[in-house]
């Protein structure tokens, strides 16, 4: 796409998008009486105009039918989720399950697939990974009797850069060879906005024994994934970002079908059991097969419900036309970005193969009132200390003349 700096150029854009018209499924949110700019779809998606009417349908299940509502409809009620995820994440449907939230997930899933003994413990991880990912890491090392100054590796960006290369990164496990019992990176990170390289960095990490978890808080619902034939062996994500499930909604888990009759630890509960046998309340543990057998209890309904809205809004548009019109979204931004040179520096890459939706931005100068005054141009973005603003254009529902005001004014605060 040729792009051209100019409010005509970004309406017809917006014509041509075969996915306007999913802008319209969505609430737009206000800020001081006008509709938002809303660029933050990195931490809250947008609320698709049918969670309402999903969350009262069940609603009304419970008024009108009580206990017989989780007999009829609500024991198997996560499946609805099942297809449309595994779509989205390049997974077997039986190699995922939406359920509890995403850090929670991750030690579940650590406790399966982290054991280490003295001659393999560490875990590699990003150096900046989000908070929680570092504390739930640091924690399982403690929890398993190691220390977290010896076992936990961090990969850290060469001096003057800041994001990592994946020669660096494969270069670490090489060096650290099969001491390494688990890796774990973000498939986006929250910060820069690189996408890693997930199947070069899954096949060096098993070619020195370690398995690998990936975080997909910033890349389910926007980014092109294939976990499945990437091999990964497991991934937890959070669905209020890109997905649009709601605050808090539900996360939920990919267990590569490889693990799928896992006999290995793991803290189990009645809704990881084979439903036949579920209710023989005295029977012993008998797990499901496949992602499914890591539930512990009843999902979380009207949550769920909501999710399900989302969703469906997801599997209309299809993840094709979704990636392909990031890449224009975002490409568009970074063209728009790229005449201020002088006065913003993008931290994410350039290669739209190692980024989704989201750039970085360095404003050199004056950078919190540059932010403010987004803020009171009804802009909503976000800042992350100490100098960065996030800024996520969303192919569902952000157009080409969002991203164009944006431009103007980002030109205007820094002029
Ligand atoms: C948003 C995010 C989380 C959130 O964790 P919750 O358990 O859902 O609160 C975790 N990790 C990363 C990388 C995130 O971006």
């Amino acid at each position: 796409m040729t792009y051209e700096s100019s409010i005509s150029f970004a309406k017809k854009a917006d014509q041509e998008d075969p996915l306007k018209k999913f802008r319209d499924d969505f609430h737009m949110p206000q800020y001081k009486g006008k509709d938002m700019i809303y660029f933050a779809g990195n931490s809250l998606g947008l609320m698709p105009k049918m969670s309402n009417s999903a969350v009262s349908d069940e609603l009304e299940i419970w008024a009108k039918t009580g206990v017989l509502g989780q007999h009829n409809c609500w024991i198997d009620y996560h499946k609805h989720l099942t297809q449309s995820t595994a779509t989205i994440l390049g997974a077997k449907p039986k190699e995922v399950v939406v359920m509890n939230a995403l850090t929670i997930n991750l030690h579940l899933l650590m406790i399966s697939f982290y054991q280490p003994t003295p001659k393999k413990n560490k875990i590699i991880i990003e150096h900046g990974a989000f908070p929680s990912d570092q504390y739930a890491v640091e924690s399982q090392i403690r929890f398993h009797g190691y220390d977290p100054n010896d076992a936990l590796i961090e990969l850290r960006p060469r001096e003057g850069e800041t994001c990592l290369r994946t020669k660096d990164i494969i270069d670490t496990f090489n060096q650290h060879g099969d001491s390494i019992a688990t890796v774990l990176i973000g498939s986006v990170n929250y910060y820069t906005g690189q996408a890693f390289e997930i199947e070069k960095i899954t096949k060096a990490a098993h070619n020195v024994g370690a398995r690998v978890a990936i975080d997909l808080a910033h890349g389910a619902g926007n980014l092109d994934l294939d976990l499945h034939n990437w091999e990964v062996d497991f991934a937890v994500w959070c669905s209020y970002k890109y997905l649009c499930g709601g605050p808090g909604s539900p996360g939920g888990v990919f267990v590569h079908e490889k693990h799928e009759n896992w006999d290995g630890p793991r803290f189990n509960g009645w809704w990881g059991n084979k439903k036949a046998t579920r209710f023989i309340m005295d029977s012993k543990f008998d797990p499901i097969v496949g992602a499914e057998g890591w539930q512990i209890s009843n999902a979380p309904i009207l949550a769920m419900a909501c999710l399900r809205s989302s969703m469906a809004i997801f599997s209309n548009a299809g993840m094709p036309a979704i990636i392909k019109k990031s890449k224009k979204l975002t490409g568009y931004l970074e063209y728009l970005i790229g005449s201020l040179k002088d006065k913003i520096k993008i931290i994410t890459p350039k290669d739209s193969k190692q980024r989704g939706a989201q750039l970085s931005l360095v404003v050199k100068k004056n950078a919190e009132e540059v932010f403010n005054g987004l803020n009171s141009n009804h802009i909503i973005c976000d800042w992350r200390e100490p100098d960065v603003i996030r800024v996520a254009p969303v192919p569902l529902y952000n157009s080409f003349v969002d991203v164009y005001r944006f431009y103007e004014i980002v030109k205007d605060l820094t002029k």
